[in-house]
């Protein structure tokens, strides 16, 4: 069924006021998000935080199952964390990784994720492998089938990079690393909550991703999905009295499932807001979203394009909701403050958040429009408007 458009703009207080085009930023929460998380917050007022968690224990088990039903996969694959950067660096540091071992990344692998690789470089010496790209700017997966029988410990894609609109050929790299055995771990915070997933036809081993992105939810909450597998192969690198178990002075053992990669303490308020967010996706329906967020970008980047000295920035056979683009002559940074001042929220991406591929393409910055299923067409106009007029 297609988005009911009046009732998605009318459960969001914020289309009021701003013409959202942040939405790969973050997006703005639906009204049930924003009950969600005052409610608790009153309850914890009331009540005090640990007996406002007790009365919520059905809501916060029922975060599992939502998380499960948007990804396909089972309810203890799934762990909370508080953003996507530590559900990666969670994994990442998980993983059985020695001296020497290759790590395969594409020219897009986002910024912090990048961060991690070079320190687990530092500090444990292992290989990082940046595939090459095909000239429509998506991972060639020729070569990521050479490097896999040269023998790779981990593949780590970013399934749509933070600063540009590139849809990554997610599955088709799942099915290779599955075919050589290698864990695949799937940076998916721009997709989730954008496009359908499944963790199954992905074929990753790991999947992470946020809630404030695509998914809509508050700030301060992760999702990391593990499957069930891998999960005994890692050595979860924090362990706490929720994640573990202390009955032995001397040692230690995990809890059942992926909590064992939880944090003990959390924002239950936040987590609350969290599955609100995730029910309101799943009420629209993830097939209905993605094909509204993918329909408003092609109809985004048609009247950015025709706009004078702009040019749309972004590669790939398919694309997202992210538009990105660059006007001549005008710096990103000024247009995305000019946009501000009308109401149009944009954001800049610049090189650091991927700086592989800024640099292979010859860019310090990009002005970044994300669309979400509750823009309108006349939104798209007037940020055209807008681009247009900004000197
Ligand atoms: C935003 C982003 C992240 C990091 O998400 P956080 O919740 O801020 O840690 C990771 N990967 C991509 C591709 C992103 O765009």
């Amino acid at each position: 069924m297609p988005i009911d458009l009046h009732r998605a703009r009318a459960e969001t207080p914020g289309c009021d006021h701003v013409i959202h085009l942040n939405n790969a930023g973050a997006a703005l929460m639906p009204a049930a998000v924003l009950h969600a998380v005052t409610a608790h917050l009153h309850r914890e007022a009331r009540l005090g935080g640990y007996e406002a968690a007790r009365e919520a224990a059905d809501q916060q088990a029922a975060a599992y199952t939502c998380a499960a039903r948007v990804l396909g996969c089972a309810p203890d694959e799934i762990a909370f964390t508080d953003s996507a950067t530590r559900a990666f660096d969670t994994a990442l540091w998980a993983l059985p990784l020695g001296a020497g071992d290759r790590i395969a990344v594409s020219r897009v692998c986002y910024g912090s994720n990048a961060l991690a690789l070079l320190e687990l470089k530092r500090r444990v010496g292992v290989r990082v492998v940046v595939l090459p790209s095909v000239p429509d700017g998506a991972v060639d997966l020729d070569a990521l089938e050479a490097a896999l029988r040269e023998g790779l410990a981990a593949v780590a894609l970013t399934h749509i990079p933070t600063n540009s609109g590139l849809i990554q050929p997610a599955a088709e790299v799942g099915a290779l690393a599955r075919a050589h055995g290698v864990p695949y771990l799937l940076d998916a915070c721009q997709s989730f909550g954008q496009l359908q997933l499944d963790v199954e036809a992905l074929g990753c081993d790991v999947l992470t991703a946020t809630s404030r992105k695509y998914m809509r939810g508050p700030r301060g909450q992760g999702v990391l999905y593990v499957r069930r597998a891998l999960l005994e192969r890692l050595h979860p690198p924090m362990p706490d009295l929720g994640s573990a178990r202390w009955t032995d002075p001397d040692t230690f053992t995990w809890v059942d499932g992926a909590r064992r990669l939880e944090c003990w303490e959390h924002s239950v308020a936040s987590r609350l807001g969290f599955a609100a967010a995730m029910e309101v996706a799943l009420g629209f329906g993830l097939d209905a979203i993605e094909a509204r967020v993918l329909e408003l970008g092609a109809q985004a980047r048609a009247r950015l394009a025709a706009v004078d000295g702009v040019t749309v920035q972004d590669p790939g056979p398919r694309r997202c909701g992210i538009v990105t683009f660059t006007k001549r002559g005008v710096a990103p940074a000024h247009l995305q403050a000019a946009l501000a001042e009308r109401r149009i929220h944009t954001s800049v991406a610049d090189a650091p958040g991927a700086l592989l591929d800024m640099r292979a393409r010859g860019l310090d910055a990009v002005v970044r429009a994300s669309v979400h299923y509750y823009n309108t067409l006349d939104e798209l106009d007037q940020l055209a408007e807008a681009v247009a007029q900004i000197p």
